[in-house]
């Protein structure tokens, strides 16, 4: 089995993914050293207490993950399930690795990129063929749905696609027309879409405004879930670390109904 070392995969992941580019909620990329050489790694949507006891029992090196950890605002103690992790981690060499915006963004391997192959949105692209975007970072799409006439066609879609049934604000009969996306939590940016000239907006999670603005705008909105419009960045970047490396790479979902 092949092996790189964690200084040339971070330095590779961080190159690929951009990561310096971005102005983001948490530290980028190598987030908790390990041990010096990787031949083996878990890939997963949250560094949980549950991925990293997963991780080790499967005698992984490196958890490779969208949401790490060190999040803005959180408080830095070490504490209850805080120290709990970072005790796991160090405790068994166990790097982590940690791409939340650099990641979302990415235009082939990112989370909205897969979201729209999952899915067969069809994006809208510039004349040098890179995604026409919009919102803080550009972390908005904007495209069509090819096949979904209507948003109730379009719920069908996603419900058969991601094996959960999404949330809905807006009437079925709809049409879809300009279709905006962004994976996560990201229905704080859902004006920037209606701005852009979108009819319906797709993202994980809703908020109690959420519904008064598709309503006012006669915008649909779809809350197809966090977890599970954020499952496809991190497999694809990690079949693209498998390919460079040779090494082991393995994606884990630990379900999270949110
Ligand atoms: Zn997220």
């Amino acid at each position: 089995m092949d092996q790189v070392s964690t200084r040339q995969l971070a330095t590779w992941l961080d190159n690929t993914l951009q990561a310096e580019r971005f102005r983001d909620y948490c530290p980028n990329g190598l987030q908790v050293e390990g041990k010096a050489t990787i031949g083996h790694i878990i890939t997963g949507v949250t560094a949980s207490q549950a991925l990293l006891e997963t991780a080790i029992s499967r005698g992984a090196d490196a958890v490779l993950v969208h949401h790490g950890w060190f999040w803005k605002g959180e408080s830095p103690v070490v504490r209850g399930p805080r120290r709990q992790r970072l005790a796991t981690a160090l405790g068994s060499d166990l790097n982590v690795f940690g791409y939340h915006l650099p990641l979302d963004a990415h235009p082939t391997l990112g989370n909205n990129a897969q979201l729209a192959r999952v899915l067969g949105l069809e994006p809208d692209r510039d004349a040098d063929g890179n995604p026409v975007t919009c919102g803080p970072e550009g972390l908005i799409w904007l495209g069509s749905c090819p096949g979904a006439n209507t948003l109730g066609d379009l719920r069908e879609k996603i419900y058969k696609a991601l094996q959960r049934v999404p949330l809905i604000v807006g009437d079925p009969q709809q049409k879809t027309g300009r279709v905006a996306w962004c994976t996560g939590a990201a229905q704080g940016m859902m004006e920037a879409a209606v701005d852009a000239g979108a009819h319906v907006y797709i993202t994980g999670e809703a908020s109690e405004p959420t519904t008064h603005l598709a309503r006012e705008t006669g915008t649909g909105f779809i809350g197809a879930g966090h977890h599970a419009t954020e499952r496809y960045g991190i497999q694809a970047l990690g079949d693209a670390v498998a390919a460079q490396f040779g090494i082991k790479v393995e994606f884990v979902d630990i379900d999270n109904p949110v």
